[in-house]
């Protein structure tokens, strides 16, 4: 983007602060949480009053509950959210909720996560996805955000402008009184869809807007008890097929439904009309309210890019997220999950930036690992739209097998990286979920910083290691020889032994293992060790991207 004059702007500032943030739905918040924790200040800013009780996304994702766990909100969420024990089936019915043709079983959270606990391969999440409301996942994460050190949220405070110059951005504010200009060294657009930022940088979207849809949120506090067959047969979500099709889905209390269809055409039924009709036949008298009812686009887009400077150039000062950079929003998709990824790669960069040890290159892998994540989610998310039975479309490796492969941040292996939710460390991948011998996930044990996994392989003190890998020795000298490296650059990082033998079978062959702050494996060690220089200066984002060894 070219600068724009921000010297009058500048002139009226009257705040400073090291991150704006524009919008305060779940990206911006998830994004000021991770930041404060971090030792970041900022500030949210969002147009609307308050956080509305809106139809939106009605589920949590694993990967997106780990990251919560992160920041440790995933317990409140849970909480929160439809009890473990629900039933997450699919009914398809033909007319009315009293005429059930099929139903598709799938696993409650409480099945999920017995068998969570049973399975310890790698291949399992830490977290099950969780049915929480868009409107109550977003008053929590605001809860969150206003009680963290150094964050300050402002609803009903509007982005208005902004002009990148003199190594930083100005930014005007809209609040009910009075124009308010800020000056931060970066601004943040995770202002959704019609992002105002992403017109300011003057950056296109590409893809698909569909057939939009209409959708109430409808509070009925006596339907789910009536659903046909009692607690053992109960679905969260109904297929009603028929003349005029649509679908009713069961929110996190229970007391309020979600029901969508297509927009409707000459004659088409007012959805109060279908909703009569389709949840009456099993609940009378019907007493209920339309709390909210509009139309849905839906979108399946992406920005050509992600910043105000051009891919690959060092120095950007804005950057996009959540929907802002790929408004994606259609049912059921990774919408939510894809942005609250978003905010997890870029806070610790941000703050690493800030902080001094992060390098050019870190900011700068922002896009070049997020965007190709949205194409691949927005794919996923297409392939769902389409479908005969979208329900039966399984978007978990959309959600959890995604791995970092163009990132020059990032030791890149040799070969073809796994696919689908194996369980891998190839460089890029998040680090596979482990219990530890003691009970403990091994996530849990992971520092706030970089964490050096030390694999100690079966029999092994301190002799030679596994064919070709690098001695117990070896090992233990580059740690201390990567610390010294990290502490010279004021990064931080965190040595962990793990004697455990399940670490031995999911993690095979690679003595060392280096996370990142977001979980995602950064390097291993491979037949031979790199100097440790080098090693430190990639993933910090201070040195060349490339491949250090064969890992
Ligand atoms: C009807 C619907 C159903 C959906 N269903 C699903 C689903 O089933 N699964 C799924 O994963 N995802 C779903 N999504 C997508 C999901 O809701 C979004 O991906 C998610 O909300 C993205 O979060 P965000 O923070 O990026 O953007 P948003 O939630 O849109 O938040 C953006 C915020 O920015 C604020 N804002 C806008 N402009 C400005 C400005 N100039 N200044 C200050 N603030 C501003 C807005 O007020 C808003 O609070 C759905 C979306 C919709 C609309």
């Amino acid at each position: 983007m070219p600068e724009r004059d921000g010297r009058t702007l500048a002139a009226a500032a009257s705040s400073d602060v090291p991150v704006l943030i524009a919008g305060g739905g779940p990206v911006g918040l998830t994004l000021a949480i991770s930041l404060g924790q971090l030792g970041v200040r900022c500030e949210v800013v969002d147009a609307r009053p308050a956080p509305a009780r809106v139809p939106r996304a009605g589920r949590c994702g694993s990967r997106a509950m780990e990251i919560f766990r992160r920041l440790g909100l995933s317990a409140r969420l849970r909480a929160a959210g439809l009890p473990a024990e629900a039933s997450l089936d699919v009914a398809i019915c033909a007319g009315s909720l009293a005429r059930p043709l099929s139903r598709h079983r799938y696993l409650s959270v409480a099945e999920i996560l017995a068998n969570m606990l049973e399975v310890n391969d790698g291949t399992m999440p830490l977290e099950p996805p969780v049915i929480l409301s868009q409107y109550t996942l977003e008053p929590l994460l605001r809860e969150a955000a206003e009680a963290t050190p150094g964050v300050r949220v402002r609803f009903g405070a509007e982005l208005f402008d902004f002009a990148v110059a003199g190594g930083g951005v100005t930014a005007m504010v809209h609040t009910a009184s009075r124009m308010r200009t800020v000056r931060a060294d970066y601004l943040v657009g995770c202002d959704g869809a019609d992002s105002t930022v992403r017109r300011v940088l003057g950056v296109e979207l590409r893809g698909e807007t569909r057939e939009p849809v209409r959708q109430a949120l409808i509070y009925c506090p006596d339907l789910y008890e009536r659903l046909p067959g009692g607690a053992a047969a109960r679905s969260v979500q109904y297929h009603v097929t028929g003349a005029h099709p649509c679908t009713l889905v069961v929110q996190d209390d229970t007391q309020h439904f979600t029901l969508y269809a297509a927009a409707a055409g000459p004659g088409g039924p007012p959805l109060t009309t279908l909703f009569e009709a389709v949840a009456g036949a099993v609940c009378q008298p019907l007493t209920y309210k339309v709390v909210h009812e509009d139309l849905w686009p839906q979108q399946l887009l992406l920005a050509d890019r992600y910043t105000d400077r051009e891919p690959g150039t060092a120095g950007s000062r804005v950057f996009l997220a959540g929907d802002a950079a790929h408004p994606a929003s259609t049912a059921g998709g990774l919408g939510l999950s894809t942005a609250v990824g978003d905010a997890a790669d870029l806070a610790w960069k941000l703050a690493a930036t800030l902080h001094g040890w992060g390098g050019p290159a870190l900011l700068g892998s922002y896009e070049a690992e997020r965007r190709p994540v949205a194409a691949q989610a927005i794919t996923a998310s297409f392939a769902r739209a389409v479908a005969d039975e979208p329900w039966s479309v399984d978007l978990r490796d959309g959600e959890l097998g995604y791995r970092y492969t163009g990132s020059p941040v990032i030791s890149h292996a040799g070969g073809a990286s796994p696919t689908g939710l194996a369980a891998t460390t190839w460089p890029g991948a998040r680090l596979p979920h482990l219990w530890l011998d003691d009970g403990n996930p091994l996530h849990d044990v992971l520092g706030s910083g970089f964490t050096l996994l030390r694999i100690q392989a079966a029999g092994d003190q301190g002799g030679a290691g596994a064919r070709g890998a690098p001695t117990d020795r070896a090992a233990v000298g580059f740690a201390r020889e990567l610390a010294a490296e990290f502490g010279r650059l004021g990064a931080p990082l965190d040595l962990v032994e793990v004697t455990s033998a399940a670490a031995q079978a999911v993690y095979p062959g690679h003595r060392l293992i280096l996370v990142r702050p977001d979980l995602h494996v950064a390097w291993r060690s491979g037949d031979s060790l790199p100097s440790a220089a080098a090693v430190a200066a990639l993933v910090t984002g201070n040195g060349g991207g490339g491949r250090l060894n064969g890992g």
